[in-house]
């Protein structure tokens, strides 16, 4: 890596502030902390980061309310943390345009792992054309499925699913923003027609429904498909 990656955190919390930039440098990235919401809005205009870590709990502004600021005028990567067990924040900040989510405590490859996801997804503006993972093959081009050499059939729905998740392979989506890109904004909340599609998808891939290995689930919040390796 020549150039480094530039990394805002907004967080409070000094002992976690040092401990992020710690393992962060130690990675060779270049990191840069805000204390409170309104130092991170205006750094996140001053110092164009590739990623910005958002802390949920802030003294001055809401996490949330951070994330609409930024959200207004900029698509940089959000990576939401997280010290509150409540689902709901998560859920709120990922419907606000947050790319993942990371709940405290987590250990520094966790971490790492998340930056690079959404650092790929953020340099790619057009996505892999194809997804390969564990034996699973899409090409989004020809639209075919293979599982382990052979075609899968799936209905358009269902490829239409299974595509968003793949073209957003490691980042958690959410029962909302699926229901909104797939079946439009007037959809009354219930999320009954995605679970029983999800449920039809795992029975043609996943040897076992129940232990799913390539689509999982992000109890309360949403989907996150396994990693595309052809990446
Ligand atoms: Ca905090």
């Amino acid at each position: 890596m020549n150039t480094k990656i530039n990394i805002l955190l907004i967080e409070d919390d000094k002992s976690i502030c040092s401990y992020i930039t710690a393992s962060l440098s130690g990675n060779g990235y270049r990191v840069i902390t805000a204390l409170s919401g309104k130092e991170g809005v205006s750094l996140a205009a001053s110092f164009c980061p590739d990623v910005i870590l958002l802390d949920l709990g802030l003294p001055d502004i809401d996490g949330c309310d951070v994330l609409r600021q930024l959200r207004s005028w900029s698509s940089i990567s959000v990576i939401v943390i997280s010290a509150r067990v409540e689902e709901q924040d998560k859920v709120m900040a990922l419907d606000l345009g947050a790319d993942d989510y990371i709940t405290k405590p987590f250990g520094p490859a966790e971490l790492m792992a998340r930056i690079r996801t959404s650092l790929r997804h953020s340099h790619s503006a057009m996505p892999g054309r194809v997804y390969r993972a564990a034996g699973l093959e899409i090409y989004f081009d020809k639209r075919m499925i293979y599982m382990e050499g052979s075609e899968v059939h799936l209905t358009q729905i269902e490829y239409q699913l299974l595509s968003l998740l793949a073209e957003n392979s490691g980042r958690v989506l959410t029962y909302k923003f699926i229901m909104n890109t797939i079946w439009g904004p007037y959809t009354d909340g219930n999320n009954q027609i995605l679970r029983v599609n999800m449920a039809n998808i795992r029975r043609k891939i996943e040897k076992n429904p129940a232990q799913p290995q390539y689509v999982f689930t992000e109890i309360g919040i949403g989907y996150r498909m396994r990693e595309n390796e052809s990446v």
